[in-house]
């Protein structure tokens, strides 16, 4: 009996060595070593593009964030590992305009096989609506230097455009991977049936509301207020820790009171402050409508979809939807 339990206690032992060893000898391999391991290297900037990763590449890929959760991934700084690591990446998905540190990493590791999903649907330019000039444009420019000047970067908040860069990631990895292109059609089309359900949501949930304009915290939401017909009010710019002028804050107050405006929204991962002194000054409530930058135990849902649902509710409230 004793005897018995000693050999199983080191049988169980050798083996927990050898899978440790196994462990250490994989995860310090080089790049060459990824091709021929079995689950493809991936490297996501951030939520929305590891979102697509995880769903689109399913069991065929290890899935990696530049932007852990709960940071704010605007002013995301990488650590030399981070960069570093770029070279063994399989493959590395990106949205660039949003995140200069990840953009400039990217430009520097000659990586090949990489995709900006800005390449995937068309970008726009979102101006402030009110006091514009001055506020928006401004923001803008100093966000986006350079040949991107103006472009908004938070396409994956319109479901339709989701679905769009969700169409070419799928394309891109069934290229990178072709021994598993059929699993990667299939996970496409599962995820851009559910983005489908998701903008009939929406369209039909705010069709009609006893107003269409809506305030938060940083302009986030144009793609999704020009999808569906409302005007949002950033109270910043496109970067969220931007501060606004006193002229900014004057023409939200007026909007609010000529739009009828119930809520001002904020998010989780930036600061409230303004958005609450906005919501004291004018008498209106506040919410949160979460851009999806990130998932933290504080998000209303465990990822996109849920997230994007919980949104449209806080949006039908806030709007007076019948
Ligand atoms: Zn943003």
């Amino acid at each position: 009996m004793n005897v018995r339990r000693l050999i199983s206690t080191a049988a169980v032992a050798g083996a927990a060595a050898l899978g440790l060893t196994a462990l250490t000898a994989c995860s310090s391999s080089d790049a060459s070593d990824h091709k021929s391991g079995d689950r493809l290297d991936v490297v996501a900037s951030f939520y929305p593009m590891q979102f697509l990763a995880e769903r689109i590449g399913g069991d065929h890929v290890s899935v990696s964030s530049l932007t852990k959760p709960g940071v704010e991934p605007h002013e995301l700084e990488l650590s030399p590992r981070q960069i570093g690591g770029l070279t063994d990446a399989d493959f590395i998905l990106y949205l660039k305009g949003i995140q200069p540190a990840v953009d400039d990493a990217i430009k520097q590791s000659e990586s090949e096989n990489t995709l900006d999903v800005t390449t995937l649907t068309s970008l726009e330019d979102h101006g402030t609506e009110v006091g514009g000039e001055e506020h928006g444009h401004d923001e803008h420019a100093h966000e986006h230097e350079g040949e991107e000047a103006g472009a908004d970067p938070h396409i994956w908040l319109d479901p339709v455009k989701y679905s769009e860069v969700a169409k070419g990631v799928g394309k891109a990895l069934e290229k990178t991977d072709p021994d598993h292109a059929a699993d990667y059609r299939k996970n496409t089309d599962t995820l851009v049936n559910e983005l489908g359900a998701l903008d009939t949501a929406y369209r039909t949930g705010l069709k009609n509301t006893a107003t269409k304009t809506f305030i938060t915290t940083h302009s986030a939401f144009g793609y999704l207020a020009e999808r569906y017909g409302l005007t949002q009010e950033g109270i910043a710019g496109i970067d969220p820790e931007a501060e606004p002028s006193p002229a900014r804050i004057s023409a939200l107050h007026s909007v609010a009171e000529k739009k009828k405006v119930t809520t001002v929204f904020f998010e989780t991962l930036a600061s409230d402050k303004t958005a609450k002194t906005v919501a004291r000054d004018t008498g209106l409530r506040t919410d949160v409508l979460d851009p999806l930058e990130g998932i933290t135990k504080a998000s209303k849902g465990d990822d996109y979809i849920e997230v994007m649902k919980s949104n449209l509710a806080a949006l039908r409230t806030a709007l007076g939807a019948k």
